[in-house]
């Protein structure tokens, strides 16, 4: 045997049984992987993602005047359709239903900004009347209700949550 050939047979057989091996590349090494381009940012929602249609707002504002208890400049005018569990009156609008009040400010006093809340002046949350309705931001509409006493914390019997900090072990 031509003796370069025989120390690679010896090489071969005198290595010991895990390895060291010698991988030929046949030119298809696996490709690494690749890190994943970032998502595309995508804008911030404003406050409730659904908008209404212009045709949807109007059909609900025709409607509105006939579930309202239309009273005097100083009286609540209650609506007398269905309310939310927080009191407020809700109309169907397209295929949801939106608070009373909005659609009766957008009604009686004209377009707001839809990402603001319609804040009751009278805290009486089913009241439609134009008069006692202002619109303003979440911040101001919880600043007014920490200062007339209508949050959680400050009803009578109120205490703060409790919190055990550990979850329960499985049995
Ligand atoms: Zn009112």
């Amino acid at each position: 045997m031509d003796p370069e050939v025989q120390a690679i047979y010896d090489e071969i057989m005198n290595a010991p049984a895990e390895g060291p091996f010698h991988f030929v590349s046949l030119g298809h090494q696996r490709r690494k992987p690749q890190p994943k381009p970032p998502p595309p940012a995508k804008p911030p929602k404003p406050y409730g993602s659904w908008h209404p249609t212009e045709a949807q707002l109007r059909r609900a504002a025709r409607r509105l005047p006939s579930l309202v208890r239309v009273g005097g400049l100083f009286e609540c005018w209650e609506f007398m359709g269905r309310r939310s569990k927080s009191g407020h009156g809700t109309i169907s609008v397209g295929p949801r239903s939106i608070g009373a009040h909005r659609v009766a400010y957008l009604l009686w006093r004209g377009f707001f900004d839809p990402n603001l809340v319609i804040r009751h002046r009278c805290d009486n949350p089913p009241c439609c009347n134009p008069a006692h309705l202002v619109p303003g931001t979440i911040q101001q509409n919880v600043d007014d209700m920490i200062e007339r006493g209508r949050a959680a914390f400050q009803r009578p019997g109120w205490a703060p949550p409790v919190r055990l900090g550990m979850k329960r072990k499985k049995k």
